[in-house]
């Protein structure tokens, strides 16, 4: 087949020209652009170890970056990456509050069993 914007022949099954590089079939047009940063190692990572909703919303979103990119769809990758990014970024911080309260706690806790015992309650 040959390329409609330069004219060149170019391979049944090329994505893009290799002249031009103008996109030859749907989805072509994303092809040796970047896919936006997914998230997805990271909001599994915190869906394992803080929080399962804000966690799940990212690894949702995630997968919407990969699928979006590959649809063609860039710009709709680039949200779907800012939310999930988002989400991610929540769950870090609510999962990390949460075990910071928890430290804190603890402490208070064993402080208070310590202060009982040296004052002998
Ligand atoms: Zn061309």
């Amino acid at each position: 087949m040959f390329c409609p914007n330069c004219g060149s022949e170019v391979s049944e099954k090329a994505v893009v020209c290799i002249k031009c590089g103008v996109a030859l079939q749907p989805g072509g047009s994303t092809v040796g652009r970047i896919m936006p940063k997914t998230w997805l190692t990271e909001s599994i990572l915190v869906t394992i170890f803080c929080c399962l909703p804000f966690g799940i919303a990212g690894i949702v979103n995630a997968a919407n970056v990969s699928s979006r990119f590959n649809a063609g769809d860039l710009d709709g990758a680039n949200m779907a990456s800012q939310q999930a990014g988002k989400w991610t970024k929540v769950s870090f911080w609510v999962g990390l509050s949460g075990i910071l309260l928890y430290i804190i706690f603890v402490v208070f806790i064993v402080g208070i069993g310590s202060f009982a015992a040296l004052a002998g309650w």
